[in-house]
């Protein structure tokens, strides 16, 4: 299942197709692999890609080698982005997510080329979800969002660009591979509990709508959601996505490929913060109707009878930039 873009997720530039294995962008020169699932792609053509990759391969077997390995290599010379990037690999497989973390931090602060951020990315996102299964399986205290979270930030700080949206949406097809694959079996609560919580975030950090609407409609198809018969398969949450889906949609029918780029280059992981929050309401409304009064302040709307639709119908506005207005300060 490749992953179709339309623009440059990182800047919303065009982009060509470099040969079948990843989009480059007209404007920003950033590569963005189609795959999403390789993770060792920050190592390709890379003199020490042989060794690294062993490591990474040997791991499972035999973790303490190869965290020897590595851990030798980073000793012998100058800080280097992949070693880093390595170990932390390294380190997460021996369910050391802490040190993991750390690992990956220097590894973003030494990346030299960062048309080859995606590749670290990808690396990092295949990782994550595999902490995450982890810690599921053992009943280990884990905060997957806060993780992915932090990481995103440090990718921000390093390249100046936009990256949780990406991050969260790679997570997102890392897991559906898996599952895809068959890989998950037995584990299908794993992957139930963690969509949605990816879904929240992929709503209100994607930039480009278009890939939102078709996340979307493959956890309905996913998730078999039915809209005659949500609300007694408690999927209310599903419905509010089908219907920001729909909102999306007919609100943006007839845009120019200007208004899109306008879109996407507007929003960054710094103000969708504010996209967050009221995504977070929205849900949240589904359940507690009372919340849909908060909803209404932030809301453009005079209406008496303002409910879930108008909501809705206000936040798909405000993503698309057809309102301009600040909302009212929260109470
Ligand atoms: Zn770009």
């Amino acid at each position: 299942m490749a992953f179709t873009i339309r623009l440059c997720p990182y800047c919303g530039g065009g982009i060509s197709a470099d040969g079948t294995s990843y989009y480059v962008c007209n404007e920003c020169g950033k590569k963005t692999s189609r795959s999403r699932t390789n993770a060792k792609a920050f190592l390709l053509g890379k003199p020490y890609e042989a060794e690294c990759s062993d490591i990474m391969t040997r791991m499972y077997a035999d973790p303490k080698e190869s965290l020897e390995r590595i851990s030798a290599m980073i000793e012998s010379g100058e800080p280097n982005a992949d070693f880093y990037f390595t170990r932390g690999i390294v380190l997460s497989v021996m369910g050391e997510d802490g040190k993991a973390f750390n690992d990956w931090k220097k590894g973003i602060s030494c990346i030299e080329d960062l048309n080859n951020l995606d590749a670290y990315i990808m690396a990092i996102s295949k990782q994550v979800m595999e902490i995450i299964c982890t810690k599921e399986r053992e009943f280990l205290a884990f905060k997957p969002i806060e993780y992915i979270d932090l990481l995103s930030t440090e990718f921000r700080l390093k390249s100046d660009v936009p990256c949780k949206g990406i991050l969260y949406i790679t997570i997102y097809r890392d897991f559906k591979m898996m599952m895809q694959s068959g890989n998950l079996d037995g584990d299908e609560d794993i992957y139930s509990s963690i969509i949605p919580k990816l879904l929240d975030k992929i709503i209100a950090y994607s930039r480009d709508f278009r890939t939102t609407v078709g996340i979307i409609e493959e956890i309905l198809e996913d998730f078999h959601y039915n809209v005659e018969t949500y609300a007694e398969d408690d999927n209310q949450w599903l419905h509010l996505c089908d219907m920001l889906k729909d909102a999306f949609l007919r609100l943006s029918d007839g845009f120019t490929e200007e208004q899109i780029v306008g879109v996407i280059r507007h929003w960054n992981d710094e103000n969708m913060f504010e996209l967050e929050y009221w995504a977070d309401e929205l849900m949240k409304s589904v359940s507690d109707k009372t919340i849909l009064q908060a909803l209404r302040r932030l809301s453009s709307s005079n209406s008496d009878n303002f409910d879930l639709d108008e909501a809705v119908e206000d936040y798909a506005k405000r993503f698309l930039l057809l309102i301009q207005k600040e909302p009212e300060p929260s109470e």
